[in-house]
Order: C-alpha cells, then structure tokens, then sequence
C-alpha cells in the first residue's frame, strides 16, 4: 500500500473517532534500502527501527541526503547498546526495566541531553516479551518521569498475537491517562485504525508500507 493511502486511512480514522494528530512511524527493519529510499522521497521523515546495529548501518547514510529524519527505537535496548543507540535515536519507544532506565538517566545527565522516552508495557504478560507488567507500571513511570526527571512522552504496547488487540489498547490507554501521559504507541499494519480509535498518537505501520519483510 502507498504511503498516501496509508496515511489518508489515518486521517480517517482519527476524523471519525474524533481524535488528534497522529504520527506515522514506518517501520523500516529488514526492508531493503531502496524501498526505504523511496518512502523518504516521498516525503516520510519518522521511521522506526527494532535493532541498533541494523539502525546504524542504514541512518546516518541516509541522514546526510534527507533532513528532518526522526529515528524511532522499537525493539529491546540491551545496556551496552545504549550509547550507540543515544547516538542515533530521537526517541527510544523501548524503556522497559529499572537498570535502563537508571543508565538513561546518567547518561542524558553526562550529555546533557536525552531522546524523548516511551515505557513499553507488556499488557498480555508473557513471560517472553519485553515491558513493564501493567501492576507495575505507576511505580516506574514515576521513576522515570518524577525521580530520575527524564522526558518521558508516552506508553507503547505490542499486544500478544493471538489475542484482541483493543483490549491491550484499553489497558495502555487507561495506564497512561491515570498517569497523565499523552503519548500512546500502539497499532501496527493489522490493527492501526482500532488503535487510533482507542487513542493512539504513534501507530507502528512496516508490512503494509513496504511490503512483506524477507526475514525478521
Ligand atoms: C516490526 C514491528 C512493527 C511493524 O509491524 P507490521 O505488522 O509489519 O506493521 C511494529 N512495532 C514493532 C515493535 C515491531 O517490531
């Protein structure tokens, strides 16, 4: 699907929920850099990649051809990435554990700057998934908002693949409204147009973008 129709289906759906802005993050992981390329001709700028070795093989060559790119991490951040990943990315959608966020926090303090953070939430709680457990989420949103001051935007969620996806939509829409976050990461090729009934303001969108990825 081009990038215009996905886009116009976006409007749509936020029009008819009666919804804000809503940003497209194209989820460029394991797409060859031609069809990168041409969505970028195109105009998109906000793309999200899920590893910090691949994002670094790919961004910086394209950052010096296209301006105005906003580099999204989507995928776990193990803690001897995190410097490269500081390095590349505008925002990291992946805070999930107390030790990250404690190494986020010295490091933006060394630096005196830091991306836009998510905290991803693991509302299906399978044991293999990244995320904070939803009864666990209040104590370390405020972490890493109240004590550690870092700037934290929103939630993000990768709901279980057998299951509902609105109802792991709810559940993020309801942590972050009690929280008082605005930022809500939900909603992928299959399902963007619930999540944004739902509230989302960052929808995940690759396969239906660029088309069926080779591996990965
Ligand atoms: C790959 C990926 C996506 C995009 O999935 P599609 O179904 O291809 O749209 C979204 N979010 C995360 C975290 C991903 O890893």
């Amino acid at each position: 699907m081009s990038l215009s129709d996905i886009l116009a289906r976006i409007e749509t759906a936020r029009h008819t929920a009666g919804r804000g802005p809503v940003t497209l993050v194209a989820v460029s992981k394991v797409q060859p850099d031609a069809r990168v390329e041409a969505v970028l001709e195109q105009g998109q700028r906000v793309f999200g990649e899920n590893r910090v070795q691949e994002a670094a093989g790919k961004w910086p060559g394209f950052r010096e051809r296209f301006a105005g790119i906003e580099l999204h991490l989507i995928g776990p951040l193990q803690t001897n990435k995190l410097r490269q990943a500081l390095d590349l990315f505008d925002v990291i959608q992946s805070v999930d554990r107390p030790k990250l966020a404690r190494l986020l926090a010295e490091e933006a303090q060394a630096r005196g700057t830091c991306p836009d953070l998510f905290i991803q939430v693991n509302t299906g709680e399978e044991p293999q998934k990244a995320g904070v457990l939803p009864a666990e989420a209040d104590a370390f949103i405020a972490q890493v908002r109240d004590d550690y001051g870092l700037p934290l935007k929103g939630l993000m969620v990768i709901p279980p693949v057998d299951e509902e996806p609105s109802l792991h939509f709810a559940l993020l829409a309801k942590i972050a409204q009690r929280n008082g976050l605005e930022g809500l990461s939900m909603g992928m090729s299959s399902d963007f147009e619930s999540a944004i009934a739902l509230g989302a303001t960052h929808v995940r969108v690759g396969s239906a973008l660029f088309g069926d990825r080779v591996t990965g």
